[in-house]
């Protein structure tokens, strides 16, 4: 028999000496089978993953779940208070993982999550977006080399999976460390809820979720091609100015291309921008305004896969506009 339960799990207290409790819903489902974890905002402003929660929340049924699914829709509750991606003091909380029981404030709420959460989870999805100003293509970030890792990001059905396997302290890295393989959704923006987004981070979550028998098998929907790509690199502006730039994420670009440029207050081109290595876009800034060193475009870099990509594109009739 399932059951699904709505819990608060205290973390820590408020300047007016009350409770700062994250919302969990733990839905057993009928059959026995893994645990899964699946949350979101860590990054306080990065809340398009607590409506891929909400979503999966009204899909999950616990009479055809098997196993159990433990949901969390906002982790950093200060910073979703805030609106912002930190924690009090300008902590990034996702650089505090595992934390510490006796810790500073971020070490103790991650001690929490992970005590309680994480490590009681056989696998589990961590969901962001792109930081303030940036904007991303839905992609999958964990450590490739990690064979369990693989297989759950295989399995999510993104087209690009980056091997990343995470700063230190970051929970992703941490949980996988702990025994607990985790990825990382990273796609669109902060503050805000994308519909295509949120269902793509449905689908996707709701693929791994079949995959390791937890959820009936259901029709999925492929990507056009899957890579793994193991480099990364920003294109930085090298001019002051006012960006125009022609490309969005999902682009594949090559080594040498214009893909922007900056002007001056009268209109004029100050400096072309060129794509310094062939790739997919997977990130750009979604502010309009550069000094020298702003990161504006975000490249997955290819080459063993670029003739892969090549004709996955061609064929699925992007050709022309080469974009995902
Ligand atoms: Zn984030």
């Amino acid at each position: 028999m399932g059951e699904t339960r709505e819990i608060y799990l205290k973390v820590s207290e408020s300047y007016l000496a009350s409770s700062i409790q994250i919302p969990v819903t733990v839905i057993r489902g009928r059959a026995p089978g893994p645990t899964a974890f699946v949350l979101a905002a860590i990054h306080g402003d990065e809340i398009n993953g607590a409506d891929i929660v909400r979503r999966l929340m009204f899909d999950i049924d616990h009479e055809k779940l098997s196993g159990t699914l433990i949901a969390i829709p906002v982790v950093n509750i200060p910073g979703f208070l805030a609106q912002s991606r930190y924690l009090p003091y300008h902590r990034d909380l996702n650089r505090f993982f595992p934390g510490k029981r006796k810790g500073n404030n971020a070490e103790r709420i991650a001690a929490r999550l992970f005590n309680e959460i994480i490590l009681k989870s056989d696998f589990g999805i961590d969901l962001h977006t792109a930081a303030d100003g940036r904007v991303n293509l839905p992609h999958i970030r964990g450590d490739m080399t990690h064979p369990r890792v693989r297989h759950i990001a295989r399995a999510f059905g993104a087209a690009v999976l980056v091997n990343q396997a995470g700063m230190p302290g970051s929970l992703r890295r941490e949980a996988t460390e702990a025994g607990v393989p985790t990825i990382l959704f990273e796609a669109g923006e902060t503050r805000r809820f994308s519909n295509r987004i949120s269902a793509a981070g449905l689908r996707g979550v709701l693929n791994v979720l079949s995959e390791f028998g937890m959820w009936p098998a259901h029709e999925q929907e492929r990507p056009p091609f899957q890579v793994i790509v193991k480099a990364s690199e920003w294109i930085r502006a090298e001019k002051g100015g006012i960006l125009d730039l022609n490309v969005r994420p999902g682009d594949l670009i090559y080594k040498g291309d214009v893909i922007g440029a900056i002007l001056n207050p009268f209109g004029k081109t100050v400096t072309q921008l060129r794509a310094p290595t062939t790739g997919i876009v997977i990130g750009v800034t979604t502010a309009p305004l550069t000094v020298p060193g702003t990161g504006v475009i975000h490249v997955a870099r290819l080459k063993k896969t670029l003739p892969l990509v090549e004709r996955s594109l061609k064929k699925s009739g992007k050709r022309a506009r080469r974009r995902l």
